[in-house]
Order: structure tokens, then sequence, then C-alpha cells
């Protein structure tokens, strides 16, 4: 609405003027935008009259019918439309504090409108003018609302652009009024906007509107549900424009390379799966089929696969490892973690030594390289250490990036340039959503391990809030003394200043007394690569039995015989992230519990977690996640690899998404076919 300070302005473009100007041309070329005001505009992010026409109400009003004064009986949210009869301003507490206050009549009734410590606004409502008031009716007698929105009538407005329709709100800056925003934006929709092209004309948008016909529904709907159908033809652009570029590199690839002949001929696979002591799920031999056949096809694998925690990924990294190792090709494999990179060491030398393939390990702190082979035949085991140009294998065939969702895309395309084409993998634990899926992975094949191996305990979750602590830490002693173990996870190293966010270093001490005689060892992610190593080694082997850790453990740790976790503060973390973490235990044949206990309580935050009280289903929990927190949050910082949506939401338009993708490639195989 207009803002006091901003005086309304009559729209005076020329609309034949308009009717001719370049859609990308400048808004200076707008009659009465010069430097100042295209600066405000650059402010929104408006430089061109498409950036305008592209500029998104950020609510619609509904200024069909306006309310009669004398009909408002109950308090609660109205449209008023009248004229000032009085105004004036009271001064109390020795005159440092003000309200002012105008009375509009509508000829039914009085409306009494007040702005605390506000008194300047005296000279913007003068008696007699005409004003459009929104606002929620506090008190019925008299009729009152505080601060309400309001908009001046002006004489001769054209009644459709800010009366007797349904009106855009938009996002302002400061200098800039809604009533200008509106008026400007209802001559370039009437001037400018027919002009708009279709950007994709080989892709079929199917029942949506033309992107003209959008971008008016968009600004100037006739009803609600114009609107919503104009953005999600504009969604549907986006989705269109990153399907094509996704595709494309797909199909690029595709036609500059050829595989490497990776699909190996069983020799190494035949003994590994004879000694691994049990059965591959049905789950992961259907994933090792398709990943056979990637390998031994004529383009390079670009294969995603997800699956929840303790799925048994890493077997099935394994032995896609070994088929590119019997066909004579080496293999990288890339991890977010050195925690995981040395526990990834432990459990792959254990399974390759006796075929005698060496694996090395390439990391920040440890580095094993030289001790295998020569020939390039082996599996190297890595951080981001491995993207540094030292690493160069002569003979690459196969990469494997463990847990995706803690890389950047570029990161995954550096690892892969190193070769000559080699055949990707990619796993990830964090189930997302397949919306997102599409978004960052479109260009990767999905392969989903949807069951898990069986004997695994079930995970009870538990809400809980801090007064419940002690109880928490009795139930923990008594796994410990059944011979369990635990883990004890905070969020934060340091108290950041952040108030009840507790540091895991303080908190040591406290959690070593609450659980004495028992060993607690502490793991963040500053500690070097060693001191970690060998925390580790001391949890793994059972030498301290509670391990109190930030959420570096959140990825891959694998140790069977943990089956409580305690996680504090616990409406720090996302959804996702708390069923990855609490995927940590259970997972040998021990029931399991996970506690999240909250620092904060409150309605919201216990609506959110009780999510995980209820759900096993990771993509379920990934969907809520995205719901609750929106893309950018749940994905976190390393991922904002997230193109920046105007109109798309990645929460809400998964079939908008899906059809996009099919009427991408349908545009490609069009184009094919008449050519
Ligand atoms: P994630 O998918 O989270 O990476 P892991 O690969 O670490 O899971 O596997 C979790 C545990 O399950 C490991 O201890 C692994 O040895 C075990 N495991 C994997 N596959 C099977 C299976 N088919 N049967 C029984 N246990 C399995
Ligand atoms: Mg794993």
């Amino acid at each position: 609405m207009d803002g006091p300070a901003s005086v309304p302005q009559r729209d005076r473009v020329s609309g034949v003027l308009l009717s001719q100007i370049d859609l990308d041309a400048p808004v200076t070329v707008l009659w009465g935008v010069g430097s100042e005001r295209s600066l405000q505009l650059e402010r929104l992010g408006i430089r061109t009259l498409t950036d305008f026409l592209l500029h998104r109400p950020r609510r619609y009003e509904d200024r069909r019918e306006f309310r009669a004064i004398r009909d408002i009986t109950e308090k609660g949210m109205v449209t008023v439309r009248g004229r000032v009869v009085a105004q004036g301003v009271k001064k109390f507490r020795g005159g440092t504090r003000s309200v002012f206050e105008l009375v509009l009549d509508d000829g039914t009734g009085r409306l009494h409108c007040r702005w605390w410590n506000m008194p300047y606004l005296e000279g913007h409502f003068p008696v007699g003018l005409e004003l459009l008031v929104v606002g929620r009716v506090m008190e019925l007698k008299p009729r009152s609302m505080n601060h309400p929105e309001t908009e001046v009538v002006e004489e001769g407005d054209e009644p459709s652009v800010h009366m007797g329709r349904i009106v855009p709100v938009y996002p302002l800056t400061e200098g800039i009024s809604q009533r200008w925003m509106r008026g400007r934006m209802w001559s370039l929709v009437e001037h400018v906007a027919p002009r708009v092209v279709e950007p994709f004309p080989e892709v079929k948008a199917g029942g949506l509107p033309t992107r003209a016909e959008a971008i008016r529904a968009l600004h100037f709907p006739r009803e609600p549900e114009e609107a919503e159908r104009g953005r999600c033809r504009l969604a549907f652009d986006e989705f269109v424009g990153l399907q094509r570029e996704i595709q494309g590199r797909r199909r690029r690839l595709q036609a500059a390379s050829r595989g490497l002949p990776c699909g190996g001929d069983n020799r190494l696979i035949k003994p590994f799966l004879g000694r691994l002591g049990f059965r591959l799920t049905e789950a992961q031999s259907g994933v090792l089929r398709e990943i056979r056949q990637d390998m031994g096809g004529v383009s390079p694998m670009r294969r995603l696969v997800q699956g929840d925690v303790g799925s048994g990924k890493t077997v099935v990294a394994a032995a896609a490892a070994l088929m590119a190792i019997e066909s004579g090709y080496g293999v990288a494999l890339m991890v977010p973690t050195e925690i995981l990179a040395g526990q990834h060491e432990g459990r792959f030398r254990e399974w390759f030594a006796p075929l005698g393939i060496p694996v090395e390990c390439r990391t920040g702190s440890i580095d094993t390289t030289g001790s295998g082979g020569d020939d390039g035949v082996g599996l190297t085991i890595g951080t981001h250490a491995l993207l540094e140009s030292g690493f160069m294998p002569r003979n690459l065939g196969l990469v494997i990036i463990d847990e995706q969702h803690k890389f950047g895309v570029s990161q995954r395309e550096e690892l892969v340039r190193k070769g000559r084409y080699p055949h990707l993998l990619v796993m990830t634990a964090t189930p997302i959503p397949r919306t997102l899926a599409l978004t960052l992975y479109g260009d990767l094949d999905v392969s989903v391990m949807g069951q898990s191996p069986p004997g695994r305990g079930r995970i009870r979750t538990y809400v809980r809030g801090r007064d419940k602590l002690p109880k928490v830490w009795e139930f923990v002693r008594g796994e410990l003394s059944a011979g369990r173990q635990a883990y004890v996870v905070y969020s934060r190293v340091e108290d950041e200043g952040g108030g009840d966010v507790k540091a895991v270093t303080r908190e040591l001490t406290g959690l070593r007394k609450v659980l004495e005689p028992y060993e607690v060892g502490m793991l963040h992610g500053r500690m070097d690569g060693e001191e970690k190593e060998r925390v580790m080694d001391g949890f793994r082997s059972g030498r301290t039995q509670v391990l109190l850790a930030t959420s570096v453990i959140e990825v891959g740790v694998d140790v069977p015989n943990a089956t409580v976790m305690v996680i504090e503060n616990a409406e720090q973390f996302g959804l996702a992230q708390l069923h990855q973490l609490r995927g940590r235990i259970g997972r040998g044949g021990h029931a399991a519990t996970c506690v999240l206990v909250m620092a904060r309580d409150s309605d919201e935050i216990r609506r959110r977690l009780k999510v995980l009280e209820e759900s096993a289903d990771g993509f379920a929990i990934a969907e809520a996640d995205l719901r609750l927190r929106g893309p950018g949050e749940m994905l976190g910082q390393v991922q904002s690899g997230l193109p920046p949506f105007r109109f798309a939401d990645l929460a809400g338009d998964r079939e908008l998404l899906e059809f996009a993708r099919t009427a991408v490639a349908a545009g490609w195989r069009n184009h094919e076919a008449g050519t």
C-alpha cells in the first residue's frame, strides 16, 4: 500500500511508444524513470522491461467489493472505501508520544483509524481525501483499526487498475509506492506483455496459458485462480530452462564419449560375495544389475543410488569397484569426511586384501598413496584432496562419490574430468524429494534402494523436553550396563553466544560425571584427522562406550553395537538430518532408541519433531522437511547449487516439474524427427 512517505503519481506513459520498445530495453526508456528511479528499481532486481514484467506480486487484494462500514459487526480483516471527515494528532506523556487518528466515512458509517507515534501523517491525509483502507478491525464501539494499510483513491483513476478488481500487491523498496508500481505495471502489461514470445517454442506447454497471457494473469487476474495459472506457466518456463540445460548436458556427454568397457567378468566379485557373510538383498542385487549394464554400455554411466541409511550401499560400491577392476581399470572413491574415509579404508582393505587389490587413502592428513600398484588398477579412497591436481590416475574407469549430498555438483564434475569419461556412481543416504533430485541430479539415472538388510532392530524415537534429561541419562546407563554403546549429539562445537546452545567441549565434563564410570570420548569437526581416527577407533573397539559428538558423525559411521542416541538441541537440525543421524544406531540386531531433546519447546517444534517419532520412511521425512523448511534450508549451504527460481516452488510443484521434464524430452525427439 502507499507508504505515507511516497507521493502517488499518475501514470502517463505513452502507450504508442511503449508498444514499440524492445523488451530487453532498460527501464530508463520509460517516461519518468530517471537515474534515481532506476536505482530504486534495481534494488528490486528490475533492470529491463522484462524484469519489470516478471516482478512477482507478493499477494493479491480483492477490491471487487468493499465492506460497508455499517455492516462491520465482527472484528477481523476488512477493506473499506470512504472519505476522511476528521483527523488530528493527540500528544501525551509530555509530548513524547502521540497518536494520529482519522475518521473515515463511507456514507453508511464511520471507521476510526489510528497510528501511534507517526504525527507527520497528519499532513498526508487531509479532510476530504478519498481513501481505501485495509486492516483488522480491533474494536466495534467505535469501529476502529490500528495502523491499517491505506491507498489514496484519485479522481479519474482508471477504475480497473487500482479499484474494482483483484489488485496485485508488490514487494517494494524505499521511494517506490504500491500505486506507482501497479500503475506502471498496468501499462506495461497492456502495451508490452502481448509481445512476450514463447521462450522455448519446441516445448509444448500443454493446457497452460501462453507466456504473454500468463504475465497478464499474474498481475491483473480476473479471478484468483487465474493468477495461480499464470504463475504455473511462468514456473513451467523456469523448469523447462533448467531441464534443457540438464538434459542437454547429458546428451552432449552421450554424443562425445564412449563408455569404458567396465562390465567385468565376475572373477573377483564371486569370491568377494562368497566371503561377505551375508546375502545381498534384492535391492542390492537389482542395483548391481543396473550398474553392470551401465558400465558395459555404450556411454559412460551417470547413476545416482539413493538408499536410506543402513540400506547397504557400501557393499554395492565395492561390487561396482570390482567390476571396473576386473576390467583392468582403476577406481576412485570420494567421501566427505576423513572419518568416513578412514572407515571405508578399513572396510575395503579387509574386503580387497584377500583379492590382492591395493587400497590407497588420500585425505588432507593421511596419504598412503604409492603403497599400491603402479598400473593404477586398484582403489583410491579420499576426501576433497582427490580433487587436487596431484591425483591423476592414468587408468581411471570408475568414480564413486559416497554421501553425494555433501558435495556440490561442480565438485562431482571436477573429479569426473580427471579421467577420460570414467563411469560415475554417486550414492546418497539423504532421500531427497524427487523435485530436488530432478533439479540437482536431473542428468543422472536414479536407482532407489528401498529395502534394508534383514535383522535390523527398529529405532524407536522419542521427543523430550530438557526437564526429562535425568530420566534419559538413567536409560542410557541401563543400555550401557547391558553392554551397548551410545552417541550423544550436540549441535555446536563452541557456544557462539547462541544462548542455550550447549558446547560439546564444555559438555564433556558434565557428561562424564553423569555417566560415570563409563568412558566418554569426544569427536568434533575441528579436530585433526589423526585425533579423530583415534577417538573413532576407541569407540569402534568398545574401549569408550559413549561418543559425544557434533553432527560430524552424521555421515556413514557404522558401529553396530551402538543402540542409543541422545540428540540435544534437536530443534536446530532439519528432519532429514535427524533421520540421517539416528540411522547411526539400530545397525546391529538390537532394538535402538533415539531421544530428541529440545532446548526450546513450542508446539511448532514439537509438531516438527513428532514427524520422526511417527515415521521411519526417509522419503516421507524428506518431503516433510522440504515443506516445513523450504529447499534452501533443507539442503544446507553446500548445495546451494539450486537455481534461484522466482515462480517455481520445489516443495509444491512436483507435477509441473515432471511435466516440464517430459515436455523437454519430447521437444528433443520432435526436433530430431523433424531434421
Ligand atoms: P549405508 O547404506 O548407510 O552406507 P552400509 O553400507 O554402511 O549402509 O551398511 C550398513 C550395515 O549393513 C553394514 O554393517 C553392512 O555390512 C551391513 N549390510 C550391508 N548389506 C547387508 C546385507 N545384504 N545383509 C546384511 N547386512 C548387510
Ligand atoms: Mg554409507
